[in-house]
């Protein structure tokens, strides 16, 4: 597997891009080709004497820095005594996949326009600013000037093509995980595939992940020690009310197994299909299809077993995650995020030789027919180029969720979520909804549509689930410097508790030993921990009444707070709250969440929409079901834009987008 771990990944590899005047064309063709007329456009100042609208320049090469979304963004700028010849970027922490399109193009389009009036990238607004910033902070120290840079006019260069008309054996919509799984589960199958993606960039959700994959895997999971939160919790499930005949045989198989558990004095934690199965049957409402949800818990090994032998580096040692009791999340060693739930993908269509094309900039928005049967897709380039893609066996819908859709969160809100119009959401911007929209067009069904879940550790002041350090099963504590909730509850539960603290704001608490911060001061997720202070996003401290001051909350009860947690962790026992495990968690496999040794961590965290879990309705082998009960012929859809399991995630992305991609070439 190419995927390197992101610290280095960073910091490394993918961090130096250069873009030199040279690739882009002379001077001449750059300014005087790509100016509007008018007195303060560079062709106009060029025209006066040979100078672009930032003035002349005292040559050489000049380091600037700006903030990005995950820290600063650092790069060097060569300028002749005329025009900005390079921009190299040299150092960054943004996100990998998201950020790829702006570090490739504004720097780019900056030279090719000698402009900062550049448009940032939607989705990657942060670090196409800081690019620009930066360049701007360059200019300056060049003796140029920024200001009149961002006025000049930039081309329209959004010229639409000759209409574009292409064939394949499958056209996958979304090059997200389930997209991308699809599109290689049918190149396996010998299909040629092609993926379309709108935004200019490939992963969608998927490659904003924390990476954590649930697989039911009793043999992993039995390196942790059972809890005795944890043995309640199965005899509670067992003891549930259901009228659901599938469910009562799942509670009997797990019965029947913890009463050979027992008898074998067994300590270990437990799991099996039926128990996990049962878990998010209970946890996510009942609303589930059991026959959809067992399919997936099925599929959960096979699937990272796939993923394994494609390349992706598991994790041995299967963990806690935010909104979870049972330790079964795996990661990946090497990419710490959701890029290797991408890269195992694009990687392999290289090294086989797939015939698989993915085209970026491109949104469907229509599903063409012919005799009851889908075809192909009509889509348009962001350039308005129209395409019109035939499909010799079917189409994949792999369009991810719409909580990035206000209008469509409230119209199908079951009044789950008191207020939907004030959330903010983690989501990449592009999940809309499209598929939805398009299946609905052609007869599809869609089920469970008001549920969406929202993740309750998001920032404040963006919704955006990171930055952060630690992970959602560290301590909470609200404003009064009380704990409220069961850290390990169903993340309805933790964002309803969430919602009704004061400012509907609480603070997550880590240290030394779970905060994820590496000796270098790098975080989990590959940023400058000083990077996040700075930015008010984390506050650190040596004193647990330092911390409390800087958050502001009342010492006296947060120490209090701590001290009783603490007591928890080293017990086992939680009698305030009940939590079931306080085992090592995501990125701290072998540790706890005790708050011991300092350097102490806080920050203010809220809920934000996250995840939709309704959609279109599918059977087991991923095909499209209509209004009128029958599979839509020629469809099938993958991910977060079906419904019906009521679990969504990496786990249905993947499960789904394998399936989908051998249903589609009839396997
Ligand atoms: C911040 C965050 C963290 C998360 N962490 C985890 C985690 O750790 N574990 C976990 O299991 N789940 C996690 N999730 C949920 C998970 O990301 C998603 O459920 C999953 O990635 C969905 O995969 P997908 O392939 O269905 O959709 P996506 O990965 O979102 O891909 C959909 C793609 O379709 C494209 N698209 C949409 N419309 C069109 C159109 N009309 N034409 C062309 N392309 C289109 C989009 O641009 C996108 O690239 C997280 C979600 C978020 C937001």
């Amino acid at each position: 597997m190419k995927s390197v771990g992101r610290k280095i990944l960073l910091f490394g590899l993918t961090a130096v891009m250069s873009v030199s005047l040279a690739a882009c064309g002379s001077k001449e063709e750059s300014t005087g080709g790509t100016s509007a007329a008018g007195s303060d456009t560079a062709a106009a100042k060029e025209n006066e004497g040979d100078v672009t609208a930032g003035g002349t320049y005292t040559a050489g090469t000049y380091t600037a820095t700006a903030k990005g979304n995950n820290g600063d963004v650092t790069l060097e700028v060569t300028f002749d005594s005329d025009a900005i010849k390079s921009i190299e970027i040299k150092e960054h922490g943004e996100t990998p996949g998201i950020s790829d399109a702006p570090i490739a193009k504004i720097p780019e389009l900056i030279i090719a326009n000698q402009s900062l009036n550049i448009d940032a990238i939607t989705g990657a607004t942060n670090t196409s600013n800081a690019i620009l910033n930066a360049v701007a902070d360059a200019v300056n120290q060049a003796g140029g000037d920024a200001e009149a840079l961002k006025k000049v006019e930039v081309a329209d260069n959004k010229t639409a093509g000759e209409a574009v008309e292409k064939e394949a054996d499958v056209i996958v919509v979304g090059a997200g995980g389930a997209g991308l799984a699809s599109a290689v589960s049918a190149a396996e199958e010998g299909a040629s595939v092609i993926v379309i993606e709108k935004n200019p960039y490939i992963g969608g959700n998927t490659v904003r992940t924390g990476g954590g994959y649930a697989s039911c895997d009793p043999e992993a999971i039995s390196i942790h020690e059972m809890t005795a939160g944890q043995m309640a919790e199965i005899e509670g499930l067992i003891a549930r009310e259901t009228d659901n005949e599938t469910v009562k045989g799942w509670q009997k198989k797990v019965a029947e197994d913890m009463e050979a558990y027992k008898a074998e004095g067994k300590t270990q934690v437990y799991d099996s299909l039926e128990y996990m199965s049962l878990q998010y049957f209970f946890r996510f409402s009942q609303a589930a299809d059991p026959e959809l949800l067992y399919d997936l818990v099925s599929k959960s090994k096979p699937t990272k077993e796939w993923l394994g032998e494609l390349g992706f580096e598991w994790t041995d040692s299967p963990s806690l995650l935010l909104g979870d009791t049972w330790p079964r999340w795996f990661s990946s060693v090497s990419a710490h995020g959701g890029d290797g739930f991408i890269s195992v993908f694009t990687d392999a269509i290289e090294e086989k030789s797939y015939n698989v094309e993915i085209i970026k900039e491109v949104r469907a928005n229509e599903l063409l027919t012919a005799d009851g049967k889908v075809v192909g897709v009509k889509a348009t380039a962001s350039d308005g180029t129209e395409y019109t893609l035939n499909a010799n066996k079917g189409v994949v819908l792999a369009t991810g969720g719409f909580s990035a859709n206000k209008e469509m969160l409230i119209e199908y809100s079951d009044g789950r979520w008191a207020d939907i119009s004030k959330l903010q959401t983690d989501n990449d911007p592009a999940m809309v909804g499209d598929g939805i929209k398009m299946a609905l067009e052609v007869g599809a069904d869609v089920v469970d549509m008001g549920h969406l879940q929202l993740v309750p550790t998001c920032d404040p002041k963006t919704g955006d689930a990171y930055p952060f350090i630690g992970t959602g099963t560290n301590l909470y504590v609200n404003k009064e410097g009380k704990r409220f909730v069961n850290e390990l509850s169903d993340r309805d539960t933790l964002s309803n508790a969430a919602l009704a603290q004061t400012d509907g704001i609480f603070y997550m608490v880590c240290d030394k030993n779970n905060a994820g911060v590496g000796e270098d001061g790098t975080t989990y997720g590959g940023q400058n921990i000083q990077d996040l202070i700075d930015a008010g996003i984390v506050v650190k401290a040596d004193t647990l009444e330092e911390l409390a001051e800087l958050i502001g909350v009342d010492s006296a009860a947060f120490v209090e707070t701590i001290e009783k947690f603490n007591e928890a962790v080293k017990t086992g026992s939680d009698p305030e709250f009940n939590r079931a495990s306080f085992g090592g968690d995501f990125i701290n496999p072998d540790g706890n969440p005790g708050i011991f040794e300092a350097p102490f961590y806080a920050g203010a965290r809220t809920p934000s929409a996250h995840i939709t879990k309704g959609g279109l309705k599918v059977n087991t082998s991923a095909e499209v079901i209509g209004t009128d009960g029958n599979t839509i012929p020629g469809l099938c859809a993958a991910g977060e834009v079906t419904g019906g399991r009521t679990v969504a995630g990496l786990l249905e992305a993947m499960t789904s987008g394998r399936t989908a991609g051998k249903t589609v070439m009839g396997k």
